[in-house]
């Protein structure tokens, strides 16, 4: 069979090679130069390794992507420890103000990782270990033992239909208590899903905790050294790789498909944004079908990448920024999670925003977008300088997992014969990841 793949990340990728591999003729389009979508790195002249153009990890527990590693005959990756934590400020928490709330509160704790460069209004508490959690000074023992109880429940329990009746946030007030819902996750759910926060089922937050693992995973190389290798593989085996190839129209042929006029298939399988879908499948889609997918949301990644001479975070990896006074969502010191040596020995550090598509952010460009965020940044570390840095937008990444959401996400099959979906809706209630991406890929070729 003659089988369209309409985009170039890690799904249409991974479609394409189990496709190929029952031998059919797949041709794979992406309208980019270079393949990757939302995971694809790039390189300085003088780094060894590629960087993503957004922040990316693994989780230990995510066995498609490296069960299609070891498919494929890919075995570089690896895991290591890494620091995240959290961003207060004082104002907000006056227990936070030496002498008060601090009384036999160890050093390290109260100065969080970052000693010397931050301004006191300040606090960063590492916060992924038990014992982190225990030493966290804003909850009360009572919170603590509770939100704990809460979490481990979370961890273990199997997916229940409860969670999608209830929003995150009556879910996490109910469960752990209003203080702690206001401590731990209201800034949280502000600065990931903006003015959609409330509206996030509890699903979400199940699928988070399930999945959360001390250990980070990445790929040797970068993860584009594996979008690499996968490209190669696909075209060995006999896959058409169409790049800065923009699908704009689909057309029905009677016998099949019709792309952009011209090429013809027997069967397409997308994994372009819903958004992108819908309006290039017009005319094949019945309206209703099309219509449901209008109720669907999303935000938009904004990512600055700063490479410094000096790190901005001293040890952790993952800030998340707890405090409404830093308009950044979380800061990603990319160098404490990978050696800075594959970068020219100089830090890496991502910076990081989901915004709607109204939002004066998508319309900055690096230079504007860097001083927006520097005041703040330097607030954090007083110290940094600036040797090169990079602006990646992601469309449509960050779909908006509330009620519309259940009720009109798209699946596999479609009211079209042999037109599939497979795109990063689906991966719900797991919150977007190369490993889903690759589930859907593997799964979405089974049914051709
Ligand atoms: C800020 C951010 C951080 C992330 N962090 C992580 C992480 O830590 N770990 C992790 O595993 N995942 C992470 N992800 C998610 C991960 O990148 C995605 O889930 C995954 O890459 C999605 O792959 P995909 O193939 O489904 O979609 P995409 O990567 O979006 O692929 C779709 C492709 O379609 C192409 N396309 C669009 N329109 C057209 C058209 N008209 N014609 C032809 N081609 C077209 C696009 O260019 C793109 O290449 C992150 C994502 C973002 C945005």
């Amino acid at each position: 069979m003659e089988i369209a793949v309409l985009g170039g990340g890690f799904t249409g990728l991974t479609a394409a090679y189990y496709l190929a591999k029952k031998g059919h003729a797949v041709t794979l389009f992406e309208k980019e130069k270079v393949l990757g979508g939302l995971a694809v790195g790039f390189k300085q002249p003088n780094w060894d390794w590629y960087l993503e153009r957004a922040y990316h990890h693994l989780l230990d527990s995510e066995d498609d992507i490296l069960n299609f590693a070891k498919d494929v005959g890919f075995d570089e990756i690896f895991f290591r420890e890494t620091i995240t934590s959290s961003l207060y400020d004082v104002s907000s928490h006056p227990e936070l103000v030496s002498g008060s709330g601090f009384n036999g509160i160890p050093d390290q704790v109260r100065d969080g990782f970052q000693k010397v460069k931050m301004e006191a209004d300040y606090r960063i508490f590492p916060l992924d270990s038990p014992q982190d959690f225990l030493r966290f000074p804003l909850l009360s023992w009572p919170e603590k033992i509770r939100a704990g109880m809460v979490l481990a429940f979370l961890k273990t329990s199997p997916f229940l239909s409860l969670y999608e009746k209830l929003t995150a946030e009556e879910f996490l007030k109910k469960t752990q208590g209003k203080h702690v819902w206001e401590v731990l996750w209201q800034e949280l759910f502000r600065k990931k899903f903006g003015k959609y926060a409330e509206n996030i089922l509890a699903s979400f937050i199940w699928a988070r905790i399930t999945k959360r693992a001390k250990k980070l995973g990445y790929i040797k190389g970068g993860f584009q050294t594996l979008i690499n290798y996968v490209e190669n593989r696909v075209k060995g085996l006999g896959v058409r790789v169409k790049k800065d190839f923009t699908v704009d129209h689909l057309g029905k042929s009677r016998e099949g498909f019709v792309i952009n006029n011209k090429e013809k298939f027997d069967v397409v399988i997308s994994t372009l944004p819903t958004v992108i879908m819908s309006k290039i499948t017009q005319t094949i889609f019945p309206t209703d079908y099309l219509q449901r997918f209008s109720k669907l949301k999303y935000l938009h990644a904004v990512v600055l990448i700063l490479e410094t001479k000096q790190p901005i975070l001293e040890k952790t990896y993952w800030l998340n920024i707890c405090s409404a006074k830093i308009p950044i969502m979380i800061i990603a010191q990319h160098t404490n999670f990978i050696d800075k040596k594959y970068y020219a020995g100089n830090h890496i550090a991502y910076v990081g925003w989901y915004v709607d598509r109204d939002d004066p952010m998508l319309k900055m460009n690096k230079k504007e977008t860097i001083e927006f965020a520097s005041p703040h940044l330097k607030k954090i570390n007083s110290e940094f300088l600036i040797l090169n840095s990079e602006l990646f937008i992601g469309p449509f990444a960050q779909p908006i997992y509330d009620r519309d959401f259940l009720k009109n996400k798209p699946d596999f099959i479609t009211p079209v014969k042999n037109f599939y979906i497979a795109n990063l809706d689906m991966t719900y209630p797991y919150d977007r990841g190369t490993n889903y991406a690759v589930k859907l890929g593997k799964e979405v070729s089974k049914l051709i």
